[in-house]
């Protein structure tokens, strides 16, 4: 039987997708923004519990196709072990096509490029990666400890291994001081991975703005729904994406922004410069529907 200890977070592409938590919680578990594992202490479960528990599932074996590995960054885990738990799910599921989970970027670094071929080869075909900034002063102050240069190398290692990403940017997230170099930066390193997706969110304060201020190391000052709005508009006028299945549509965004990048980048441009044009009337999600 599975167990989960909750909460259980998976991103929305995995709603039909078997998760399995091979981890519990987030191995940094420090990020500024981010209080989704707040209350878990990190550890791997143990291979004897995960086994077994992907030995309960046998009856819906010709069922299981994509397979979401939890929690925060379950990539974190050595080759071996990954690799292990990779064969277990391919002798025990026949149809398996897809194997994801969430990753930070220095543990993709971790790993060589042999390992990431090894892990691609047996179905671990997608990893979520929250670069959140590719602005290295504003990776600081969130205390994301990762940087311009390991992220761009690591993550493009992974997409040469036959990995493809899904990447996502918090949009307002150094506020008013970060926000022209957060959205250059941030689109300068996707213009070097060229990730398969790309989506942004809007920063959110779980336990109020006052405390993320205090866990974040500089001053904040928020933007405003122009100044977030505005802040799109200078990311996605500096992407030069080949082929990005771009997506601004997650319950947090004021505006929603769907295209293929750079096909449909004067489209979302202008969308941005009519909306800003006519900020009282324009089709923004009110903040009741943004219920975060
Ligand atoms: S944002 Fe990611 S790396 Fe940072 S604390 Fe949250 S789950 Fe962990």
């Amino acid at each position: 039987m599975l167990h989960y200890d909750e909460p259980l977070y998976r991103p929305p592409s995995e709603a039909y997708s078997l998760i399995l938590q091979a981890t519990i919680g987030c191995s940094w578990n420090r990020c500024a923004f981010c209080e989704m594992y707040s209350t878990k202490k990190f550890r791997v479960k143990e291979e004897k519990q995960l086994f077994e528990e992907i030995d309960s599932l046998t009856m819906w074996a010709d069922d299981i196709r994509k397979i979401f590995i939890a929690d925060g960054n379950a990539f974190v885990l050595s080759f071996d072990k990954l690799n292990r738990i990779l064969d277990k799910l391919n002798n025990s599921f026949p149809k398996l096509n897809r194997v994801s989970a969430y990753a930070l970027p220095r543990d993709i670094a971790a790993k060589t490029d042999e390992e990431l071929k090894e892990l691609a080869s047996k179905g671990l075909k997608l990893l979520y990666v929250g670069v959140e900034t590719g602005d290295d002063e504003l990776l600081k102050a969130i205390n994301k400890s990762e940087s311009f240069d390991v992220m761009s190398e690591a993550l493009q290692r992974a997409r040469k291994a036959g990995i493809k990403l899904s990447v996502m940017i918090l949009n307002g997230l150094g506020g008013k001081h970060y926000s022209k170099n957060h959205a250059i930066n941030s689109a300068r390193l996707m213009n070097q991975v060229q990730p398969e997706f790309l989506s942004t969110l809007v920063l959110s304060y779980p336990k109020g703005e006052d405390h993320y201020k205090t866990k974040f190391n500089g001053s904040f000052e928020p933007l405003d729904t122009t100044g977030l709005i505005e802040e799109m508009g200078y990311f996605i006028a500096n992407l030069e994406l080949d082929n990005t299945v771009f997506r601004s549509d997650h319950a947090s965004n004021y505006l929603v922004l769907r295209g293929n990048l750079n096909r449909d980048k004067n489209m979302l441009l202008t969308k941005i410069a009519e909306v800003l044009d006519n900020l009282d009337n324009a089709n923004l999600r009110p903040e009741w529907m943004r219920g975060l």
